[in-house]
């Protein structure tokens, strides 16, 4: 993977980051009633984010998870690596969907049940 790819990735990795997270302030803002999420200052970013994390729903929360283990790996170096065999994972595979962390041959034994 070179720089550019590198760099690519991240930006849609935070793109996501932020859909998920918009995603859920919309839900969380409808269900309370309260206009936090309209200010644009970093103090209400971190209260909506606080917010948002207690709406999160569990497979949003999982993906978030993901997507910012996704961007630790690329600032440690160690992402596009196969966390199973270490491999490295097909960049088009990357680019389909940025928060893998497996390959697809691993990814398919995992999801068949079989290890
Ligand atoms: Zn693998």
């Amino acid at each position: 993977m070179n720089e550019e790819e590198k760099n690519e990735l991240r930006e849609s990795l935070k793109a996501q980051r932020k859909e998920v997270l918009d995603d859920v302030s919309r839900h969380a803002a409808k269900g309370r009633g309260v206009g936090v999420i309209a200010d644009e200052t970093e103090r209400a970013d971190k209260i909506a984010e606080n917010m948002v994390e207690h709406a999160l729903g569990y497979s949003e929360s999982k993906l978030l998870e993901k997507i910012d283990y996704a961007l630790e790996r690329i600032d440690q170096g160690t992402y596009g690596i196969c966390e199973n065999c270490k491999k490295e994972i097909n960049i088009e595979r990357l680019k389909a969907k940025p928060s893998v962390s497996l390959c697809i041959e691993c990814q398919t034994k995992k999801e068949s049940g079989a290890s």
